[in-house]
């Protein structure tokens, strides 16, 4: 199988993925509607933290700000800029490298593709 968070291959006794990390890998999910709220709430949110944690801890931070990770306020684009004192197109390039990032994700893929149907 592989991990639904970074698509690494698990062996099946593994309890955690060698690469990020991630430790509901042998989660039993059978309905689509829990499959779909469990992507949404767990794995997907582990993926966001998993790139993140991968970014420049500048852009990660900024990155958070944005998504009210970091002191519990979702900010906009504007306001990190001025917080950090950037121009905020350099915010704008932080958010597009996150969304590029996760959309390679197999969550990510495998949600879009549960919620179209
Ligand atoms: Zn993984």
């Amino acid at each position: 199988m592989l991990c639904p968070v970074c698509g690494q291959e698990i062996l099946d006794l593994e309890q955690s993925c060698s690469r990020c990390g991630f430790d509901e890998l042998h989660k039993e999910v059978t309905d689509c509607d829990e499959h779909i709220k469990w992507l949404r709430e767990t794995v997907v949110p582990y993926g966001i933290r998993w790139i993140l944690s991968n970014m420049m801890p500048t852009e990660a931070r900024r990155v958070r700000l944005v998504l009210g990770w970091e002191d519990g306020i979702a900010h906009s684009d504007e306001e990190v800029a001025r917080m950090e004192d950037v121009c905020v197109n350099r915010i704008y390039q932080h958010k597009a490298k996150l969304l590029r990032a996760l959309r390679r994700l197999p969550c990510a893929q495998k949600l879009k593709e549960l919620q179209n149907v």
